[in-house]
């Protein structure tokens, strides 16, 4: 594969993390390299072989969902792009579709809609690829990543390529095989059944026949709740918190943390949205350690309140 490339990736030395996270948080770090194909991913694992870029490699999506730290990284950011629009998703005449890894997901529940493909609506209004809600078992209204999955396609640092079913994910509620280990081991090690050093290409995924005209419905739906109630004009991470099983009855995240009236506590530039109370916005200047830090008020304070341990949905380095 490697003697074919049709194009290299793209490497930048010496970039802030700040640009490649959602809420715009995170020092120096080594380099970044923005990949498309597995062509670019194989050419990556070379550069790595061969000391032309610096290890260890970083894997993320759109940053969406990863709290970066304030002093940097030493390494590589190995960042999914979507690259050719086209060429990055493959509809088969059966509703199935194969997507690369940095396929952004508001697109992809578009297009089954447009196809009448049912089951892909949730996606519409979350911020990520194809690579990181295979990871995270993203999920909203009730439905999940799992549930459309049937396959993923990885990459060993060998160039090899497996097929995994979705049952190999080990797949939970906001969580995956892959989202077990830590961030920073990401692509170092790996536990259970998923082997060492392998990185995410891209899902074979399916959903139920429905109409256009059902799905665009659905779609629209999802996306005016969103508006209706997240603050998506300013820099977050979405959810922060995972909802609890041991809450009161029908409690989320976010209404035991309003109801322990911390709408709008803050840390420097970190702030507890008013809109949605399991959201924390970067208002401006906001940094890790100040996202930290509110993130352990607000756990203490829920404690406090209601007798429930909150956990972190965020992906954060060394924890
Ligand atoms: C406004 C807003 C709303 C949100 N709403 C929701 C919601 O409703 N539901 C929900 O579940 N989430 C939500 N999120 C969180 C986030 O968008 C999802 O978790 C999304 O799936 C993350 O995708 P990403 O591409 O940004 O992944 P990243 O944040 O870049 O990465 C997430 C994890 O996946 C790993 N990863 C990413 N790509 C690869 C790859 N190719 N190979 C190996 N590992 C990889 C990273 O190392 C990291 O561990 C929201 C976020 C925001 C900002």
């Amino acid at each position: 594969m490697g003697a074919s490339l049709a194009r290299r990736p793209r490497i930048r030395s010496r970039e802030r993390l700040s640009r490649y996270s959602s809420i715009r948080i995170g020092g120096p770090v080594s380099a970044v390299v923005c990949v498309s194909t597995a062509e670019e991913m194989e050419e990556v694992f070379v550069l790595r072989s061969q000391d032309k870029i610096p290890g260890p490699l970083f894997f993320s999506g759109r940053g969406s969902n990863i709290l970066f730290p304030d002093q940097g990284i030493e390494g590589t950011l190995v960042r999914f792009e979507p690259g050719d629009l086209t060429s990055a998703c493959r509809w088969t005449e059966e509703g199935e579709v194969y997507a690369d890894a940095g396929f952004p997901l508001p697109a992809l529940a578009r297009e089954a809609a447009r196809r009448g493909i049912g089951g892909f609506e949730f996606l519409a209004g979350i911020p990520g690829t194809v690579g990181g809600a295979a990871v995270m078992n993203a999920g909203a209204g009730g439905r999940e990543w799992s549930n459309l999955c049937k396959s993923v396609t990885v990459m060993y640092p060998s160039g090899a390529i497996e097929t995994l079913s979705a049952e190999r994910m080990g797949y939970g509620y906001r969580t995956s095989l892959f989202a077990d280990r830590p961030l920073e081991r990401m692509g170092a090690s790996g536990p259970g059944n998923i082997p060492k050093g392998i990185v995410l290409l891209g899902a074979l995924l399916s959903g139920p026949c429905s109409s256009p005209e059902d799905c665009q419905a659905l779609l629209s739906r999802h996306l005016d709740y969103r508006k209706r109630t997240q603050p998506l004009e300013e820099p977050s991470l979405g959810s922060v918190f995972r909802n609890p099983d041991d809450g009161p009855a029908g409690y989320t995240a976010g209404r035991l943390i309003e109801e322990a009236g911390l709408k709008g506590e803050r840390r420097g530039g970190i702030t507890v949205s008013l809109r949605h109370a399991n959201f924390f916005v970067n208002t401006g200047g906001g940094s890790e350690r100040e996202f930290r830090e509110l993130l352990e008020d607000v756990t203490q304070r829920v404690r406090e309140h209601w007798g429930v341990v909150l956990e972190p949905e965020v992906r954060m380095w060394n924890s």
